[in-house]
């Protein structure tokens, strides 16, 4: 029923993601945080000891941070707090890291709006 309700509101605002079927649970993943609004779990390429994405199980327009709208204020501050939790669970609250990629010249290659987690390593700065 929620896979189902995620999939058609999701397909409503651009092309479908292999996300959507992590949501569906049609892709295993391996899940660090869930709730009714939220999904975190292990990015299949790591680029930390700790590196977790944090997705809303309803697109709803937000492909990318970029297209963003007042209106989505509620669950962009749901996946902050729920970075926070995960960082919590893993471990690394003392010192993580959150990257949001918006856009190809960030090069986002899943337009389904997600937040890195990153940590359990010393942290470099800038960012490439
Ligand atoms: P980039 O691919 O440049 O990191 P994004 O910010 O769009 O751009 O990140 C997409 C992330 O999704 C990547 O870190 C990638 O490893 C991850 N990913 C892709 N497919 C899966 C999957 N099936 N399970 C977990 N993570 C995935």
């Amino acid at each position: 029923e929620a896979a189902a309700r995620a999939a058609a509101v999701n397909a409503d605002s651009g092309a479908p993601t292999i996300f959507d079927k992590i949501i569906s649970k049609e892709i295993p993943s391996s899940i660090v945080y869930e709730d009714e609004s939220v999904l975190a779990f292990r990015d299949i390429s790591p680029q930390a000891p700790v590196h977790v994405l944090v997705i809303p199980k309803l697109r709803d327009g937000l492909t990318e941070l970029g297209k963003a709208e007042k209106r989505h204020g509620e669950i962009l501050g749901q996946l902050l707090y729920a970075a926070r939790i995960v960082a919590e669970r893993e471990g690394i609250i003392d010192g993580f890291r959150v990257v949001i990629n918006s856009g190809a010249s960030a090069c986002q290659s899943v337009y389904h709006l997600h937040l890195h987690v990153l940590g359990g390593r010393q942290m470099k700065w800038p960012p490439g």
